[in-house]
C-alpha cells in the first residue's frame, strides 16, 4: 500500500513517498516455566490452523482448564509459540524486514514488546550484546540473541552494504519510571529535571537534553546497553525476581546515503514495556503497590490511545490522550502515524496466567487496527561531489569515535 507524493515545484527531485500499514501484532508464547511446572500449572494457550473463511493472519487459541469456560480466539498476524527459535521470531514478526529494508527506504520503524512480567519480554528484546573477540566489525549472532542483538547486526551490516559505509547511526536509551524520564546514557541518570518532551515541526517527538552517541558497530551499542541496564530500575516482585517496573527505550537514529545518492533518515525504537499485570496477583503492597499504580499509568493511557485509534467507525473516533502519560507521548509518532510498528505480544502458556494472557491477546487484537501511514524521510537525491563530501564527514567522525 504504497503511494508517491510529488513535491512542489523546484523540488524536482525530492519525493515522498507514503505507506499505509497497520500495527503488526504477532503473540509469542514461551515454553511452560520450571515454576509454572512446580505449581501444577498446565499449558492452556496453543496456535492452531487458521480459521476456515480466514486469510492471512495466523490463529491463537485459549483452553481454559475449567470445562465450564468457553474456548477464546484471537487472529494475529503470526503466532510464534515455544517451538520458534529467537531468529524465527526476529524474522516473522517483520524486525528484520523493518531493520534490513524499511529503514533504509527512510521509514521509521518502533518495535515493541508487551505483556506481563515473566512472559518474555525481556527475552525476546533481548538487551544483551556480549563481548566477543575484538573484531569490532564482526559481530556474530548467538542463538540465544533476541531482537536488540539482531537489528544491530544487519543494521550495520547493511549499512556496509547499502550504503557502503556511508551512514551515521546515534543512539539513545531511557526508561520511564513513575511518569518520569531517565536518561539510562547519562551518568546523572537520576536528575530527570533537564529532560523535555519536545516536538518538531513535522510531528517527531523526542526528548531535549537525553544523550545521544555515535555507535558504528553492533559491540558499541553492546557497550552501552550494559552500561545503560545497570542503571535501570530492578526492583523484584512475587512473580520474577529481576522484572523490571520500568519501560525501557532504546532509539537509534540513522542517516545515510545509498549507493545511488539517495540520502535517508529513519528512527528505529526499540521498547520493552513494564509489565502488564493487574497489582493483585504480584502481592504488592506498600510503596511497590504505589509504584504499581504510576506504572501502570503509561500502560493504561497506552490501552485508551490504542483503543481510540483502533475505531473504525469515524462517529466514534476520540483524540487519542497521548498527553496523558510519558510512555504515550513518547511514542506518540510511533503510533499515531509516521512510523512502520510491530508489537510482540508475550504470553506465558500456564492456565494459572490465562486470565493476564488473555488480556494481552485483547489489547494485540484490537491494535492491530490501528493504521499508521508512514512517509519515507527520503529527503532528495544529492549530488556525487555531496555524496563525496558526507562520506568524508563520516569517516572522519567514525576515526574520531575509534
Ligand atoms: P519479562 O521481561 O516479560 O518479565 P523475561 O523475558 O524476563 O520476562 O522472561 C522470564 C523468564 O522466562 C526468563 O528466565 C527467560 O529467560 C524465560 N523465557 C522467556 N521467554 C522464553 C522463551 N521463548 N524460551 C525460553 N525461555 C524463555
Ligand atoms: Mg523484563
Amino acid at each position: 500500500n504504497v503511494s508517491v507524493k510529488q513535491q512542489p515545484d523546484g523540488e524536482d527531485q525530492s519525493k515522498a513517498v507514503v505507506s499505509a500499514a497497520n500495527v503488526r501484532v504477532v503473540g509469542r508464547i514461551r515454553p511452560l516455566a520450571k515454576y509454572e511446572i512446580e505449581n501444577g500449572s498446565t499449558p492452556c494457550v496453543l496456535k492452531v490452523p487458521t480459521i476456515p473463511g480466514h486469510t492471512g493472519p495466523e490463529t491463537l487459541q485459549i483452553n481454559p482448564k475449567n470445562k465450564s469456560e468457553t474456548q477464546k480466539w484471537f487472529e494475529l498476524d503470526a503466532v510464534l509459540d515455544e517451538s520458534c527459535s529467537q531468529k524465527e521470531v526476529y524474522e516473522k514478526s517483520g524486525a528484520h524486514q523493518a531493520i534490513s529494508e524499511d529503514i533504509f527506504q527512510g521509514f521509521n520503524c518502533t518495535i515493541l514488546a508487551y505483556g506481563q512480567t515473566g512472559a518474555g519480554k525481556t527475552f525476546t528484546m533481548g538487551t544483551a550484546l556480549g563481548a566477543q573477540e575484538d573484531d569490532d566489525e564482526e559481530y556474530t549472532i548467538q542463538e540465544s540473541d533476541g531482537v536488540i542483538p539482531r537489528a544491530c547486526h544487519d543494521l550495520f551490516q547493511n549499512i556496509r552494504d547499502k550504503c557502503d559505509g556511508n551512514a551515521q547511526v546515534e543512539c539513545s536509551y531511557m526508561e520511564v519510571y513513575n511518569e518520569e524520564i531517565r536518561d539510562l546514557l547519562s551518568p546523572n541518570s537520576t536528575d530527570s529535571s533537564q529532560l523535555r518532551i519536545r516536538e518538531t515541526l513535522d510531528g517527531e517527538v523526542y526528548v531535549r537534553g537525553l544523550e545521544s552517541r555515535l555507535v558504528t558497530t553492533p559491540l558499541d551499542v553492546g557497550k552501552l546497553m550494559e552500561e545503560a541496564n545497570g542503571r535501570r530500575v530492578v526492583a523484584s516482585t512475587k512473580m520474577n525476581a529481576t522484572s523490571s517496573r520500568s519501560h525501557a527505550i532504546c532509539v537509534l537514529k540513522i542517516k545515510g546515503v545509498l549507493e545511488d545518492a539517495t540520502k535517508f533518515e529513519a528512527k528505529l525504537t526499540l521498547v520493552d514495556l513494564a509489565g502488564s499485570e493487574k497489582m493483585k496477583k504480584t502481592g504488592a503492597s506498600g510503596a511497590r503497590a504505589a509504584e504499581g499504580i504510576s506504572i501502570n499509568k503509561g500502560l493504561f493511557v497506552l490501552g485508551q490511545v490504542v483503543s481510540a485509534l483502533a475505531e473504525q467507525r469515524p462517529k466514534f473516533k476520540r483524540k487519542p490522550p497521548f498527553r496523558d502519560s510519558k510512555l504515550t507521548r513518547l511514542l506518540q509518532d510511533s503510533l499515531g502515524g509516521n512510523s512502520r510498528t510491530i508489537m510482540v505480544a508475550c504470553c506465558s502458556p500456564a492456565d494459572f496466567n490465562m486470565e493476564e494472557t488473555i488480556n494481552t491477546l485483547r489489547y494485540a487484537t484490537q491494535a492491530r487496527n490501528i493504521k499508521n501511514s508512514a512517509t519515507a524521510n527520503v529527503v532528495q537525491t544529492i549530488s556525487q561531489e555531496e555524496a563525496m563530501k558526507l562520506k568524508r564527514e563520516n569517516a572522519l567522525l567514525k576515526s574520531q569515535v575509534e
